[in-house]
This record gives C-alpha cells, sequence and structure tokens, in this order.
C-alpha cells in the first residue's frame, strides 16, 4: 500500500467523497510523499476517504481516482480504461471510430484524454500523475483497443502548471502525418499535433448534427469556425450557403481543405477577420441568415475574466440576433468553465432585449454526450448552448 498520507482539514471530507480535486487549502498536513506519487486521503480524524496522485506545485494538489481502499496499480489504470470504454462502446458493435474515449475526471482518470480519430489515438497527460503513468496507460489502451498506434499530445499550459515536460509526437512507432475521419458523413482532415484540441473540436458533435438539420434551403453564418466544422456541417445539410469567419491563418487553411474534401467549396465563403469586427459588418450591410453559429473560444479564462467575458458574449449574440431572419434559428455557445449556464442565458437574455428581439428557447445544448457530465462535480459539464428560434 502507498506510504503518503493527505489529512484534510475538519468537514471538508464531505465534499472530498464526491468530488476528486483537493485544493492546498482543505489539507491539515501531508506526510512527506514524492511529487506525482499515489497518496491515501484521510478526514481529520483518519478515516479513510479515497486514493489520489498528489502534485505540492499546483493549487490544485490532490485528484482523487478512488473511493475504494485499492491500490493505484496498473491493474487499476487498465479497469478504469476499459470502463471508459465500454461506455464508449455501449449500444454498439465495437467502439466509435471518432470520438472521446476518456476524459479526464468524469471517466474516474483526472488528467488523462484519449480521443480516437480514425486509426490512431490521441492521449493527452494533464497531470504529473498522470504523465508519469504514461507507459502503464499505453500498455492498456494496446490491450484494449488492439494496439491502435498513440500520438502524445500534452498542453503546454498543464504541462507547466504541474511541472513536467509536455509529451508531442508518436508514444510508440510512428503512424500517419494525417488522417481522414467521418462525422456522421462529413469528412475531415486531420493533422496530428497540429490545430487546437487534439485536433478537431469533438464536444460539438451531436451539436453540429443539430445545425445540419435546421440548414436546407438557407444562408448559414458560422462564425468561430475553426476547422469549418458547422458550415461543412450546414453545407452538407443542405444550406444554400455558408459563411465562415475565424481569425487563425491555419484554421482557415484546414477549414478550406475541408470543404474541398467533401466538394462544398462553391457554396462557401470563407471571410478570415476578427468575428466581433465581422458580425458589425454584416448587421451595418444589412445581411439576414436562416442559420447563424457563434462558437467562440472560453472569454473568461479565469474568475477575474467573467465581466469581460459576459460583455463579449453579449455584443455577439446581440449582433448574431439581429442577423437573423424570421423563424431564423440560433445556435450559441459558451465553453468558459466559469460561466455558467443560468449567467449565459441572462447575457443572452440581455442581448435579445437589447437587439429588439423575441426568441423561443427550442434547445438547451450541452457537450456531447461522450464527454460525460457528473452531477457532483458541476465542472464536468463546460459547454453550453442554446438553440433559439425567432419568432
Ligand atoms: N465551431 C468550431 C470550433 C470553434 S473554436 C468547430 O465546430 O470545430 C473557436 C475558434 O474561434 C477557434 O478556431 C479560434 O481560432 C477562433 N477565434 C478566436 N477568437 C476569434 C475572433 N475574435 N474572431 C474570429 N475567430 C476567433
Amino acid at each position: 500500500m502507498e506510504r503518503g498520507v493527505l489529512r484534510l482539514k475538519r468537514g471538508r471530507e464531505k465534499r472530498a467523497r464526491t468530488h476528486p480535486w483537493i485544493f492546498k487549502g482543505d489539507v491539515a498536513d501531508v506526510t512527506d510523499v514524492a511529487p506525482g506519487s499515489a497518496v491515501t486521503v484521510v478526514d481529520a480524524a483518519g478515516r479513510f476517504v479515497g486514493r489520489g496522485l498528489y502534485n505540492p506545485r499546483p493549487a490544485l494538489c490532490c485528484r482523487l481516482l478512488t473511493w475504494t481502499d485499492e491500490p493505484l496499480d496498473a491493474a487499476f489504470l487498465r479497469r478504469r480504461l476499459g470502463q471508459a470504454l465500454a461506455l464508449r462502446a455501449r449500444g454498439r458493435p465495437g467502439l466509435p471510430e471518432l470520438g472521446r474515449l476518456v476524459w479526464s475526471d468524469a471517466d474516474g482518470l483526472p488528467g488523462l484524454v484519449v480521443d480516437r480519430y480514425g486509426p490512431v489515438l490521441v492521449v493527452q497527460c494533464l497531470t504529473l500523475g498522470m504523465a508519469r503513468r504514461r507507459p502503464l496507460v499505453l500498455d492498456a489502451l494496446g490491450t484494449l483497443t488492439s494496439g491502435l498506434p498513440v500520438f502524445d499530445l500534452d498542453e503546454t499550459a498543464a504541462a507547466r502548471l504541474e511541472g513536467f515536460e509536455p509529451a508531442r509526437g508518436w508514444a510508440r512507432g510512428a503512424g500517419p502525418a494525417s488522417v481522414e475521419v467521418a462525422e456522421d458523413g462529413v469528412r475531415f482532415r486531420v493533422t496530428l499535433g497540429a490545430g487546437q484540441k487534439t485536433g478537431l473540436y469533438l464536444d460539438q458533435r451531436e451539436n453540429r448534427a443539430r445545425a445540419r438539420g435546421l440548414a436546407a434551403g438557407r444562408e448559414a453564418l458560422d462564425a468561430f469556425c475553426y476547422t469549418g466544422g458547422f458550415g461543412c456541417h450546414a453545407l452538407a445539410g443542405g444550406a444554400r450557403r455558408a459563411v465562415l469567419v475565424e481569425s487563425s491563418p491555419e484554421a482557415l487553411a484546414a477549414a478550406r481543405e475541408n470543404l474541398a474534401l467533401n466538394g462544398l467549396t462553391d457554396r462557401a465563403e470563407i471571410v478570415a477577420a476578427n468575428a466581433f469586427d465581422e458580425l458589425r459588418r454584416l448587421e451595418r450591410g444589412g445581411a439576414r441568415f436562416g442559420l447563424v453559429v457563434l462558437d467562440p473560444p472560453p472569454f473568461a479564462r479565469n474568475r477575474t475574466a467573467v465581466d469581460a467575458a459576459l460583455r463579449g458574449y453579449k455584443e455577439i449574440n446581440l449582433r448574431a440576433m439581429r442577423l437573423l431572419e424570421p423563424g431564423g434559428h440560433l445556435l450559441t455557445f459558451s465553453c468558459s468553465h466559469h460561466v455558467t449556464e443560468a449567467l449565459f442565458e441572462d447575457v443572452c437574455r440581455a442581448a435579445a432585449a437589447d437587439a429588439g428581439v423575441r426568441l423561443r428557447v427550442l434547445e438547451r445544448l450541452a457537450q456531447a454526450s461522450d464527454h460525460p457530465v457528473l452531477l457532483t462535480v458541476p465542472e464536468t459539464r463546460y459547454l453550453k448552448g442554446l438553440l433559439l428560434e425567432a419568432a
């Protein structure tokens, strides 16, 4: 059994029994334990609470992996990975070809993300403890996925915070430089190690399908389009035309390639611009769309940035609402962890009031179901959206 013991302050065990995150402020004392090692977490009276991986460097110093008195060894990781994959395989013959197979805290594997892009897996270690266990994770994945090649793609910011060298590149042997994947029949080329997230915004998959179903015969606007996800789906769904707006040249180059790959280039207009400016310009020009998608980056990366973020959300939503034709649909999102669903809805309400537009809430949208939400871990519900219809 592990030697390290982390004792919580009195009263902090309640949250720790259902939430995996322990902050330095929750800790009464810790025995001498090497960064990245396993610790047994106990309450103030010394009673077992759970076991997690410890790192004294970040404020979030321990993440619990289990609430059972069991070792965090190779067999444990393999069991947990097997459970995560089984969840994704539920109701289908095998693992999905494209999607998130393991999602950190939501799968009881804090600090680990595994995404599948067709013939390859992309693995992200986000904590020191998980980075140290990468060989065990790779061994288990090798067995569970019959040896799909793995591309390591750690996030620089997380690695810096946790104090380890981010791994980037093929974990074992070499795979292709890029892969082509199909999302509900729309093809996307993903260059491994390039772009944002692990390649695609897999969390928007179900919402792209929703947008596609609303697109037939309409003019569509995909603001913050990245590599053209919503725009390609809207066109594949029969949109007469789609305008794709994005500020990153690399993302736009990939969007062009994806449009071409699907034979959609003719009906697409690509605009390299700041979406704030472009929305204002379109509004001034009296443009109208039957379908508008607003999928901005997280404006609030920390708590103090929330006010500025809310102003940003209000501004783009106000403009987008004014661009809607009667009966038109707006899919609007926030992926900022610090902006709650209620707060986001308030901002959209304020935007509609200022825009003088009446809208029906057709649906509340969230991240794709392969990014599960834990009731007691509200941080797992980070992507919020509304599907609005101009009355
Ligand atoms: N909807 C996309 C994901 C969007 S992610 C999909 O389904 O794949 C947000 C995108 O907004 C990123 O590609 C980022 O480069 C871009 N972006 C960030 N700030 C921007 C701005 N001010 N104007 C235009 N694009 C911006």
